[in-house]
């Protein structure tokens, strides 16, 4: 991609340059340039929300019938899915992830457009018992403009998980994605119009979040936000749409605990632990990055289990092969070191990792070492706070007991992971540990027919799921009078 011209971002339909700063997305793997943009000024940002209210409005989208929409969005998962291997190019030097990595979002993606495709067409509403002379339905309306606020980790992912259930709902949406990773929403909403969303139902407004992400939130004309990213930010955004009743829901943090009992598969369990920390470097929203093992296991597990974590492949995202690619940012890199500089203040141990790799290959880029920190307790900083990279952090349990109590000790509540061969244990934990998503002998895997979230400090909502839609909707009551006389009362 040329980084001589400005690429134009999307407002309401139109693309043209922002009219705020200038910026560059860097490749993470080298620091280079791989576009260069103007982020929106807040006029852009009041325009590309009245168009996209315009467009709701009179584009006829919303009174499409609900096989025509999802037509659409069937559309838009065959064209992601034709152009799958560029766009998957575009998302590593967007973001650094591993080639292999990003195509999985890639197709992550188109599955969320036909899974909501679906969910659109077969969406039922309902004859509700009627108790008295009428006869009452439940329905459905859009929302009208709606914002998805997207963090940098799985930027084409994400956004679909967002765009792809609102439009499906009828509403317009206006994305704003991290502002390090500006392309991938840029490209979706050219496939959504390829397909034929109407112009002016989606823009994207990359720029940074507490200037752009905050107008976005407190325009009036937006009538719901979706938001994944950190906690504080989450908050934040709560409490804007507190004060306009607006609704929200928010994936936000976390720091979850992986249990590995005495009688699990070591096997299974040691790559399960491997990837549930590790694969994307850790940074991961559900990245099981405090780990609990049997004291009986300890010894054997954590050997087995740092030998493998020292042998991962870091490096080029461009290479097949690889396991780890760099983190997003030099500055996030410096808060990874700061926080295990903090374990080590706190008593922590490094197991292995702790560093950045050595070599002219990884000179240029954000690279570190998958770390694992031992010797710490589970009330320590490094235990409870959400470090967000390649850091795992172990503990030995004694008893069941301590460790579910250990497990829920924490503000995030996002996900677990069981790893036992006794079916009794793995319910009894699975049912126990207070989490939106539990792994039982597996972890990280995902599906968009199954709801997401987390509970506490972890969110509020869920995405995903045949019923994920109903987020973009409001539901409505209606009475059809079926009395013979007029009503007696005014008699
Ligand atoms: P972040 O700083 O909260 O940013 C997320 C998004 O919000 C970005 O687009 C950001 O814009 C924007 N933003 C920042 N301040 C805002 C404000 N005042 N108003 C509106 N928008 C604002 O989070 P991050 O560092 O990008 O992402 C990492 C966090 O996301 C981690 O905590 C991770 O666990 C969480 N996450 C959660 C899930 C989940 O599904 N639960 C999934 C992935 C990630 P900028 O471009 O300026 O940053």
């Amino acid at each position: 991609m040329s980084t001589d011209t400005l690429l134009p971002i999307n407002i309401g339909g139109e693309l043209r340059l922002g009219g705020g700063d200038e910026y560059a997305s860097l490749y993470p793997a080298t620091g280079e340039a791989v576009a260069r943009l103007r982020a929106p000024s807040l006029a852009d940002v009041d325009e590309a929300i009245t168009r996209a209210d315009h467009a709701f409005r009179t584009s006829g989208w919303a009174q499409r019938k609900p096989h025509e929409r999802a037509a659409v969005l069937n559309r838009v998962a065959s064209i992601i899915r034709e152009r799958g291997e560029a766009l998957a190019q575009r998302q590593r030097l967007d973001n650094g992830k591993p080639i292999n990595e990003t195509r999985n979002l890639v197709s992550s993606a188109a599955a969320t457009f036909q899974f909501f495709a679906s969910a659109c067409e077969t969406l039922e509403e309902t004859i509700t018992p009627s108790r008295g002379d009428f006869m009452t339905m439940s329905v459905y309306e859009p929302m009208g403009v709606v914002a998805a606020i997207t963090p940098w980790n799985s930027p084409i992912a994400s956004e679909a998980q967002k765009v792809a259930p609102a439009l499906a709902a009828g509403n317009a949406v206006v994305i704003k994605p991290a502002e390090v990773t500006p392309l991938m929403a840029l490209e979706l909403a050219a496939i959504c119009e390829e397909a034929g969303i109407p112009k002016g139902m989606l823009s994207v407004l990359p720029g940074r979040g507490s200037v752009i992400g905050d107008a976005i939130t407190k325009h009036p004309l937006v009538k719901r936000v979706s938001f994944t990213g950190g906690t504080a930010t989450g908050k934040h955004i709560a409490h804007i749409a507190a004060e306009k009743m607006m609704p929200v829901s928010l994936e936000l943090g976390g720091k979850s605990a992986t249990m590995v009992l005495a009688d699990a598969d070591l096997d299974h369990a040691v790559n399960g632990v491997l990837y549930g920390i590790f694969s994307s470097s850790g940074e991961s929203c559900i990245a099981g990055s405090r780990l609990f093992v049997a004291r009986a296991l300890y010894a054997e597990f954590m050997d087995r289990l740092s030998t493998k974590a020292a042998a991962l492949r870091v490096g080029d995202p461009a290479d097949e092969r690889t396991q780890m690619g760099p983190l997003i940012t030099a500055k996030h890199r410096e808060s990874i070191e700061k926080y295990v500089e903090l374990g080590l203040s706190e008593g922590a141990t490094i197991r292995t990792g702790g560093v950045r790799p050595k070599g002219t290959a990884f000179d240029r880029g954000y690279f570190y070492r998958p770390t694992i920190l031992e010797g710490v307790n589970n009330s320590d900083q490094i235990c409870q706070q959400e470090i967000f990279g390649p850091v795992l952090v172990a503990m030995p349990f004694d008893d069941e007991a301590s460790l579910i109590e250990q497990a829920n000790d924490s503000v995030y509540a996002l996900a677990a992971g069981v790893w036992t061969r006794d079916y009794k244990k793995a319910w009894a934990l699975g049912r126990a540990v207070q989490a939106g998503t539990v792994w039982i002998n597996t972890y990280k895997q995902f599906s968009i027919s199954t709801p997401f979230g987390g509970w506490r400090d972890s969110g509020l909502g869920r995405e995903k799921g045949r019923l994920g839609i109903l987020q973009y909707m409001e539901q409505k009551s209606l009475y059809w009078g079926l009395n013979e006389k007029p009503l007696a009362w005014a008699n």
